[in-house]
């Protein structure tokens, strides 16, 4: 399958048509953003990373009964996936505090959650990407009542199988983000990615953080925190 032309330029991925009109491709880029973008960079290799570690979960959840976008890796940087109408929630899975939830009610990190939390923010760079309830997301139609019972149903089996599997590599997961999407029928399957970029990733024994807070936070040796996560992640899947 070929590309077509871009459908679109983002942070960290391009998509493509392809001649295919239910499938696009799927193109990651070494660019890092953070702080709704006021923050830019480049992180060498993590284009090639963060395809393949999502490529590798997200069949891994397929074949634990979640539906997702994923179809066929071409390359080391493109993905062939099944073309979705995005629902505009990022949905937030913790199970550890860390970042805005330590900031909003001023808890320290590391605290571990009896059951994990789930959120969701409106997917708008404009608005700076604001959190709202379930209520909220239904009144601004931006899914329905079925919809989000459905997807915080995905998004704490994800959270399950997700967890025991970095748990067998030594790595704690602290909390991700998920984005769903409609299939031409409205079915919802997961989209976008899972990988450091949009989870924390803490080595289990020393609380080391193998993910883009290295990054964000200027901590020094991203690269090399990128590599060590994929390679655990290989040893083990
Ligand atoms: P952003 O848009 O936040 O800058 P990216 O650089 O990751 O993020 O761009 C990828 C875009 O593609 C996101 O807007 C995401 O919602 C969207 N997307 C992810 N998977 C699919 C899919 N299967 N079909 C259509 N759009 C998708
Ligand atoms: N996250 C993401 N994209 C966003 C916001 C958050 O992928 O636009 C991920 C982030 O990497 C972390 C989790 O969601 O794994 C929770 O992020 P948090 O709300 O703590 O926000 P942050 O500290 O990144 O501002």
């Amino acid at each position: 399958m070929e590309k077509i032309h871009e459908l679109y330029e983002g942070k960290a991925k391009k998509l493509y048509s392809t001649p295919d009109p239910r499938l696009v491709i799927v193109s990651y880029k070494d660019d890092a953003t953070a702080f709704n973008g006021l923050k830019k960079g480049t992180i060498v290799g993590k284009g090639v990373i963060n395809n393949k570690m999502s490529n590798l979960l997200m069949q891994r959840l397929e074949k634990m009964g979640v539906p997702t976008h994923f179809v066929e890796e071409l390359n080391d940087r493109e993905t062939l996936v099944k073309k979705v109408s995005i629902v505009p929630l990022e949905v937030i899975v913790r199970n550890v505090s860390a970042g805005s939830f330590a900031k909003h009610y001023g808890v320290a990190e590391g605290i571990v959650f009896s059951k994990p939390t789930i959120e969701f923010s409106y997917k708008n760079d404009a608005l700076e990407d604001p959190l709202l309830n379930e209520e909220h997301a239904v009144a601004l139609k931006l899914a329905t009542e079925e919809e989000i019972t459905l997807i915080k149903k995905y998004a704490l089996q994800v959270n399950e199988i997700l967890k025991a599997f970095w748990d067998e590599c030594g790595v704690t997961l602290v909390d991700f983000k998920l984005e769903f999407g409609r299939l031409y029928d409205g079915t919802i399957v997961l989209a976008d990615e899972i990988s450091p970029d949009t989870s924390r990733l803490w080595d289990s024994k020393t609380g080391e953080k193998l993910d883009k807070d290295r990054f964000r936070r200027d901590l020094g040796g991203v690269e090399e925190a990128y590599a060590e996560i994929m390679k655990r992640l290989q040893e083990r899947i």
